[in-house]
């Protein structure tokens, strides 16, 4: 299937199951079809996977926990995964322009951003679990105690849809590193990718049965049945804090180990001794990259008052600048976002804020000039306080709001009053305020005169209602592992 996209000839591709090292329809043969959020056409089918998918593809998984894969060493699994990441920049062009095809982004930040980084997801893995080493502890003349690592076995990684291969591989590289076998469930408005990503598992030298995945959605689709499986050991979700709810539910009936990378509302704090330029050039990344759909975008932006009115001028300045259009076309800024249902539930967040009492300074409707996909401007809004809806609530669009605060403890107090804590940004050139600031901030990511800058090694995840356990380094093993200690009498 093919489309025609700002005069880039793509090929889209039909997504099948992958079990077993082949790629297989559904049993009963049913499809959904796959949607191109940036004109509303379809793009191809994917298969429908349920409990008999899912089934199969747990079954292949625990065969292959004993299968060649149990018998490599650390150090090979390594190269393999190496060999992914040699293989994922390889076909950069390919997958590039299928997550666009998929998601809407620009084409220049799935290039930039989603492919190479899932790329380096898998090589960060293959060099950390060939240095990993495990604790030793000698009881003075009487013990020795030391811990092995094995892999928790069949792990279920469930994701979201808006950046699909980055999160994905930053699931199962760590995954694979510790020896486990997995059923992926790729969000069902996203499936291109991931199913590319099985046919690359399978050339670097996956054994069959080691990666599985299973298309669909989630209630009372593959989603749920993965969760449910008895003989699935664990489970990484991310996506959103009430579908967390449900799978811990789910899951608490085979008592299922859980990691849980779930929503934000992140707060963005611009203290008045800041670089205004350099604050407003990142703010607008942190605001706007990938249409907003970011789990760490800094969605509630407090500005210290002596700044606020030079803030608001120039942030909405250069925020009217930002092309929206077609993400194939280079000089567009902001693409489309994933879906008509997501673009009515963002909409309906803007006509909630003028309700409330806010004033929309640019932004808030969909561009005169696109009438097809699903575009809408980005939006800022002022004039609500912490006690609004739209202040509270994860909006995950292209959609900010701004309040003006005067003391430190006050702003403090106004970041943490939600049930969130994924990430924060604090700007301030004073660094005892900023080492005092972050240390009471509730997030599990906190950025100071900076925005999503990663190094893998660090923990990541959420506190509060935005996730369970940490990943990143040495935290991915933790929860990819089990630790066995042997206590040995002297
Ligand atoms: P979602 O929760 O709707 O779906 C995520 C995945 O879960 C999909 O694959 C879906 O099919 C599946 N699913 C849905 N219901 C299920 C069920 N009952 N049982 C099993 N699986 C089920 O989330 P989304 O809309 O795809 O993604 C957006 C959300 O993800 C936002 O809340 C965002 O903040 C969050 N997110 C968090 C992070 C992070 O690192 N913390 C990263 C990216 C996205």
């Amino acid at each position: 299937m093919a489309t025609q996209t700002a005069g880039t000839k793509v090929k889209a591709i039909d997504c099948l199951h992958f079990i077993d090292g082949q790629y297989v329809p559904s049993r009963n043969g049913k499809t959904f079809a796959n949607i191109n959020p940036a004109t509303g056409e379809v793009l191809g089918t994917v298969a429908e996977g349920g409990r008999e998918e899912v089934d199969l593809a747990v079954q292949a998984a625990r065969k292959a926990l004993k299968g060649p894969w149990k018998k490599m060493t650390a150090h090979d699994r390594g190269a393999v995964l190496r060999r992914i990441g040699d293989l994922i920049l390889e076909r950069k062009d390919e997958l590039a322009m299928l997550e666009t095809l998929d998601t809407g982004k620009p084409l220049w930040l799935s290039n930039s951003v989603d492919i190479p980084r899932a790329a380096y997801n898998f090589h960060f893995f293959a060099d950390y679990i060939r240095a990993l080493g495990t604790e030793a502890f000698q009881q003075d003349d009487v013990a020795i105690n030391y811990s092995i690592r094995r892999p928790v076995g069949v792990v279920g990684l469930i994701n979201p849809w808006n950046l699909p291969l980055l999160l994905l591989t930053w699931k199962l590289a760590p995954c694979l590193a510790a020896g486990n076998t997995t059923v992926m469930k790729p969000a069902e408005l996203t499936p291109m990718t991931a199913t590319v990503l099985a046919e690359i598992c399978r050339d670097a030298g996956v054994p069959d049965g080691v990666v599985n995945l299973v298309h669909g959605f989630g209630p009372d689709s593959a989603g749920a049945a993965l969760t449910e499986h008895p003989d699935v050991n664990a489970i990484s979700f991310t996506g959103e804090t009430t579908t967390g709810k449900i799978i811990m539910s789910a899951a608490a009936k085979t008592l299922k180990r859980l990691s849980y990378e779930l929503g934000g509302k992140n707060p963005n704090i611009i203290f008045a001794d800041s670089d205004l330029d350099e604050v407003i050039e990142t703010t607008i990344k942190s605001s706007f990259i990938n249409q907003g759909e970011v789990c760490l975008c800094g969605s509630r932006i407090y500005v210290e008052r002596t700044a606020y009115d030079q803030f608001v001028e120039k942030f909405v300045a250069k925020t009217k600048q930002l092309t929206v259009g077609d993400p194939f076309d280079p000089n567009t800024k902001v693409g489309a976002l994933i879906s008509e249902e997501h673009f009515d539930r963002v909409n309906s967040y803007i006509q909630l804020a003028k309700q409330e009492g806010g004033q929309i300074l640019t932004g808030g409707k969909r561009p005169e000039s696109l009438q097809q996909g699903y575009y809408l401007e980005p939006t800022i809004i002022t004039g609500l306080d912490n006690s609004c809806r739209v202040v509270r609530e994860e909006i995950f669009g292209p959609v900010v709001t701004i309040t003006p605060f005067d003391r430190e403890e006050e702003v403090i107090e106004l970041a943490n009053d939600t049930h969130y804590g994924l990430s924060a940004s604090l700007w301030t050139n004073d660094l005892r305020r900023a080492h005092r600031v972050a240390g009471q901030i509730e997030a599990g990511i906190i950025w100071v005169n900076t925005w999503f800058l990663r190094d893998l090694r660090t923990p990541f995840g959420g506190m509060k209602q935005s996730g369970i356990g940490r990943e990143g380094g040495m935290h991915s093993f933790e929860f990819y592992s089990e630790l066995s200690n042997i206590c040995i009498k002297l």
